[in-house]
């Protein structure tokens, strides 16, 4: 190129840029979905089921509203309940390792202890529905360095949370109130991961997953599963 013609040559390069940076920028107000993909996630998880009522009406929710949701199960709940682990796994929602006991004292008395209660619970996820497991969440919550250091060399991705519904916290609350607390401590947040529970005790918090649903979607979240 000849030296005369290098400012047009900068003037057009500068023109083509601010064109390539305005025609990016519009439309002004950013989608929830973009062509870059989802940009707010929420991801319903389940613990201590399965039980018989609480999880099958969770389930029928789901079903109904299209939504997949992960459930971290505590194993020795599910025998006599194994058609429920089977419906969890056929209506494509993910199964993760809670516990086989859920009795704190036994699962962190000793490494080897809380290898066995992984693995016990583990297998029975594997026999009865044929998938092997790849999440986990600690019974009681917490860090654990040294066993998440354990799950790791076993291949699990370890999964807490970051918002509650409040099925656990909150002692008596009902469906609308357990909605308030989830949109409380859901505010705000690009990714959410919403701790719930399914055991039998938790009717209530199957009663609240309908209008839990209707929020995120209203705030323009995409339901995500691990
Ligand atoms: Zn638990």
């Amino acid at each position: 190129m000849q030296k005369r013609y290098l400012p047009a040559a900068l003037v057009l390069a500068v023109l083509l840029a601010l064109l390539a940076v305005l025609g990016v920028r519009a439309p002004e107000a950013a989608p929830t979905i973009g062509v870059y993909g989802a940009e707010k996630k929420v991801y319903l998880t389940f613990d201590d089921g399965p039980s018989t009522a609480v999880t099958n009406s969770v389930l029928d929710t789901l079903k109904r509203e299209g939504v997949p949701a992960t459930f971290f199960i505590v194993s020795d709940r599910a025998y006599n309940r194994e058609d429920t682990l089977r419906r969890i796994a056929a209506e494509g929602h993910t199964l993760g390792v809670h516990s086989a006991s859920h009795v704190y004292s036994k699962i962190y008395a000793s490494d080897e202890s809380f290898l066995s209660d992984v693995d016990t619970c583990a297998n029975v996820i594997a026999r009865v529905t044929g998938i092997t497991p790849h999440v986990y969440r600690f019974p009681g919550g917490g860090r654990h360095e040294r066993q998440a250091k354990l799950l790791k060399e076993r291949g699990y991705r370890i999964v807490g949370w970051n918002a509650v519904c409040g099925d656990e916290e909150i002692p008596k609350a009902d469906a609308t109130r357990l909605l308030q607390e989830t949109c409380r401590t859901s505010e705000g947040k690009s990714t959410v991961v919403l701790l719930m529970h399914d055991s039998a005790r938790h009717a209530e918090t199957a009663r609240a997953l309908p209008g839990i649903i209707e929020w995120y979607r209203s705030q323009g979240y995409v339901f995500c599963q691990y």
